[in-house]
């Protein structure tokens, strides 16, 4: 049985090094001497992946469900 799971991903290009995913969200995201980069292949859907997509400075972050980017959410 496979269980939904969306993947996440930081462009290299856009991401400030800021931290903040890291920070918010050790689990998931790693920062490099030079950007943050993504730890696990895929995640369980979690809206707290989503908040950091969200607040991103850079909006590095992009949470795909499948084909769908769902995250950052634009409204
Ligand atoms: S929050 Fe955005 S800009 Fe900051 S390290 Fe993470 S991906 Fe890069």
């Amino acid at each position: 049985m496979t269980a939904m799971t969306w993947t996440v991903r930081v462009d290299p290009q856009l991401c400030l090094a800021s931290g903040m995913c890291a920070g918010a969200a050790p689990d998931v995201f790693a920062l490099d001497t030079e950007h943050a980069r993504v730890l696990p292949e895929a995640i369980e859907p979690d809206e707290r992946i989503l908040d950091v997509a969200d607040a991103c400075p850079a909006q590095a972050i992009t949470v795909h469900d499948g084909n769908a980017v769902i995250g950052p959410r634009r409204d």
